[in-house]
């Protein structure tokens, strides 16, 4: 057993662990990472972000669903779409940023471990590989170990039947039929991206309607268009039963109000859980909540001052760029860097077909608060670049404060929308009128173009019509 010594180790090799090491290479510091699995790079890498990004890439490409309102209901690039069709793109993508991640912790002389952590003490922490044990001994420990989806006991997991999030990407084959329980971010993507490749969808969310933190005009829009893909939802429907039956060759779901759902396979994802079970938390004077999450103070500090945690075990917002934010801030303040506060004004990015990203505020956060807003829309089919991509419906829109003209919020949804929002997010975290949106020159034809749009149509909602003149008419066109 030896016990080499660092100024950090590293729990969990995934963008917060990642960040966070290299940033303290830079400084000079001696650094060890710790992972559990085969390759470096995460959940992000490896079961979430970029596998369902590849997968709804390929959905996309394949389907030819973009280019339908074009060349009709019948074009597809590939008629019969496999698993392994939508695995392919996959698989390279994480080759090639496992390779990159690992060269990057190479050059900045990041000590690699793979294996088990788990704390001996608030300083030491062993790694169980096989049946070999090495004890690195740590000024300061990160905890980045991210999250597992949750697998509770009442429901019946089965390889290939009843899976989660993860073992989704195991499946042979496509299945004709799914059920998808759970209506947040994972759920409603995966939904999209079968029913594009042909799979009957139901979805079952409690909540009256899906991703309840997006504004319920864009997450009305989204249920619309999924219906009209095919999607049946079942929203404000909680499952009661889930089991197998014909034979194990179906999944059968009740649902509290008495309905039945029968399908090939079942997909649960409601909750994920902090992975801190196996860490020995305990032997460094720490405890997570029920969740498995960590607390932590706004530097990232647990109870244990010289032991920072981040990224998604200590929860929301639970993204790949916040997450990376937080390791590189962690590692900031533990080696005595100047680091600016993470912005609260960080964008969320939903991958679902149309895709949906927002900043700020939403309507009904401002209604609930009581802030005066006024609401600017542009439709993509306002824009030369909107009837170019064949997207008549996207939309996005604009809330500001009528009086100040300051934004308060930018909600998109539609091709490129996680790419657009980083101009609203840009002019917010500026805090700049609206007014900057009018005067500015974009290049045309560009979906970009929508801010414009927004901007005067929104500016034009707050003039006062008078009562013996008809309302001056809406100049809605960018051009
Ligand atoms: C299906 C899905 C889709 C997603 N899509 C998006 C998206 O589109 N955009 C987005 O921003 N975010 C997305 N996310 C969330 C994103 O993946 C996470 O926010 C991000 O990966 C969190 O990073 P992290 O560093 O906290 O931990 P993780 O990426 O979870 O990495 C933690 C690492 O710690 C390791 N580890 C755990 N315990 C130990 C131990 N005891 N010893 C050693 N190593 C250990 C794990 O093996 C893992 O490699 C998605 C997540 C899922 C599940």
């Amino acid at each position: 057993m030896r016990h080499p010594s660092y100024d950090l180790v590293v729990i969990g090799s995934g963008p917060a662990g990642q960040k966070a090491a290299l940033s303290a290479a830079k400084l000079g510091k001696r650094v060890a990472v710790v992972e559990r699995e085969h390759q470096v790079g995460g959940v992000c890498i490896h079961t979430g972000t970029i596998p369902s990004k590849a997968i709804r890439e390929a959905v996309l490409h394949l389907t030819g669903l973009r280019e339908r309102s074009v060349y009709g209901d019948g074009y597809a690039v590939k008629q019969r779409i496999t698993m392994q069709d939508l695995l392919y793109r996959c698989r390279h993508v994480v080759r090639t940023e496992v390779d990159v991640i690992r060269s990057q912790m190479a050059r900045n002389n990041v000590t690699m471990f793979f294996g088990d952590a788990m704390f001996v003490d608030a300083h030491t922490v062993r790694v169980i590989r096989d049946d070999e044990a090495t004890e690195l001994k740590a000024q300061h420990v990160l905890i980045a170990v991210g999250t597992e989806p949750a697998r509770p006991p009442s429901v019946p997991f089965v390889p290939g039947r009843v899976i989660d999030s993860n073992e989704l990407l195991d499946l042979s084959e496509l299945p004709r039929s799914i059920i998808i329980v759970g209506g947040g971010v994972i759920g409603t993507e995966y939904a999209c991206m079968l029913a594009a490749v042909g799979v009957r969808v139901t979805l079952v969310e409690s909540r009256p309607r899906l991703l309840e933190f997006v504004d319920d005009e864009i997450a009305e829009s989204l249920q619309f268009r999924m219906r009209d893909m095919g999607v049946r939802l079942r929203v404000g429907e909680s499952v009661a039963k889930i089991e197998l039956a014909n034979d194990g060759l179906a999944v059968e779901a009740t649902l509290e109000s008495n309905k039945s759902l029968r399908a090939e396979t079942l997909l649960y994802t409601i909750g994920r859980q902090g992975a801190t079970e196996r860490i020995n938390l305990a032997a460094a004077g720490l405890a997570a909540d029920q969740r498995g999450r960590l607390k932590v103070n706004e530097c990232y500090q647990t109870d244990v001052p010289h032991i920072y945690a981040a990224g998604d075990v200590i929860g929301f917002p639970a993204l790949a760029a916040t997450s990376m934010e937080q390791g590189r801030l962690a590692s900031g303040h533990m080696f005595q860097q100047l680091a600016e506060p993470a912005s609260p004004l960080f964008p969320y990015g939903i991958y679902t077909i149309p895709e949906i990203s927002m900043v700020g505020q939403s309507e009904q956060a401002l209604t609930k608060d009581g802030t005066r807003y006024e609401v600017g829309i542009a439709r993509y089919r306002e824009t030369a670049r909107g009837l170019l991509i064949a997207d008549p419906n996207g939309l996005l829109k604009l809330l500001f404060h009528p009086e100040s003209r300051r934004l308060l919020g930018v909600h998109v949804i539609g091709t490129g929308a996680t790419e657009l929002i980083h101009i609203g997010q840009t002019v917010m975290a500026a805090g700049l009128p609206l007014d900057y949106f009018v005067e500015s020159v974009f290049n045309y034809p560009t979906l970009a173009e929508c801010y414009k749009v927004a901007a005067l149509d929104g500016i034009n909602r707050t003039k006062p019509h008078r009562a013996s003149q008809p309302a001056p008419a809406v100049e809605n066109k960018a051009a």
